[in-house]
């Protein structure tokens, strides 16, 4: 693992670089400890498609919650044959039911942290397609950010941080690469299907995730904890 330093010095290496840029850096620098992970209902897709071309032996984990929509299954499905993935499925160790009506963090801790928790004891860097523009929650996100677990170090690698929805859409188009369907659909943001619903012009793109609850993460990217003084920038 890297340290704080180091990692700082890396991003400012890596300032502006194009997101298959630091793809391939991470990939390189992190043999076998790097992992991805992929909801394939947004930009993630992108990542998902330079890390099939740079290395295909690249974990890609989906977190499956169980109550995914069934174009989300069937789409993971397409895209993982399509572009050779290294797919690997998380799900919880219990059931607990439909506790999305009584408690969602405690249902999303149990099905989507817990699992990813548990995954991440194996990687060193875990890579996520999270953007500033998704939210005002998200708006800080660096291109590196140096965190820990239960005080073991994980670098967090946010490729897309600076991209627009708009780059997205452009990489998707330009690239020729599928989709999720629903996102034809009204939907900007896809999780759950009982904490999710389309989105009305001019909403922000995650206003359709728990909508009308208060709830606006699902905890993933808040379960560890960043290193304030070390958090690192990305400019374009
Ligand atoms: S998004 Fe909803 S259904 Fe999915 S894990 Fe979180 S609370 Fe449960």
């Amino acid at each position: 693992m890297l340290s704080p330093g180091e990692v700082r010095e890396r991003a400012r290496a890596l300032r502006g670089a194009e997101p298959e840029t630091v793809l391939t850096w991470v990939v390189g620098a992190f043999p076998g400890k790097a992992a991805l992970t992929v909801s394939f209902g947004g930009g993630g897709v992108v990542l998902a498609h330079l890390i099939s071309r740079i290395d295909r032996a690249v974990p890609v984990m989906f977190l499956d919650t169980g109550f995914h929509f069934p174009e989300t299954y069937a789409f993971k499905q397409r895209f993982r044959e399509q572009y050779g993935l290294n797919l690997v499925e998380l799900r919880p160790l219990t059931d607990p039911g439909p506790l999305y009506r009584t408690d969602p963090d405690r249902c999303c801790w149990i099905r989507k942290v817990q699992p990813l928790e548990r995954a991440l004891a194996a990687f060193d860097a875990w890579i996520s397609a999270v953007r500033q523009d998704q939210s005002a929650t998200r708006s800080t996100t660096e291109l590196l950010e140096y965190h820990e677990i239960a005080g073991r170090p994980i670098l967090k690698v946010f490729p897309l941080a600076r991209w627009s929805r708009a780059d997205v859409w452009r990489y998707i188009r330009e690239n020729g690469i599928p989709y999720h369907p629903l996102l034809d659909q009204g939907y900007t943001s896809i999780g759950c299907w009982p904490c999710t619903r389309p989105t009305a012009p001019g909403e922000p793109e995650r206003a359709g995730r728990w909508s009308g609850t208060g709830k606006t993460e699902c905890g993933l990217h808040t379960f560890t904890v960043k290193r304030e003084a070390d958090a690192v920038s990305g400019e374009r």
